[in-house]
């Protein structure tokens, strides 16, 4: 019971001195995924450029996102 309410007393909230980053991953194909990834980049607009430019040039339409950020742990106040 003594780990439990010690879990109650912290929370979680988003650094906000970590970048948050986003990569996507081309996973169209049938028997084989395209595979091609982009750079990690520093906003979805970004991610989101990459995959329009990839549908445009090769037509593949299915993308997998990676979004990473970094979390602190707190005492609740
Ligand atoms: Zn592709």
């Amino acid at each position: 019971m003594r780990a439990v309410l010690r879990f109650v007393d912290y929370k979680t909230i988003r650094d906000p001195l970590g970048e948050v980053t986003y990569q996507a991953r081309c996973v169209s194909g049938n028997d084989e995924e395209c595979g091609a990834e982009s750079m990690v980049l520093g906003g979805d607009e970004a991610v989101n450029d990459w995959m329009v430019e990839h549908t445009a040039q090769t037509g593949h339409e299915r993308f997998k996102r990676t979004f990473e950020d970094y979390a602190l742990v707190e005492p609740k106040s």
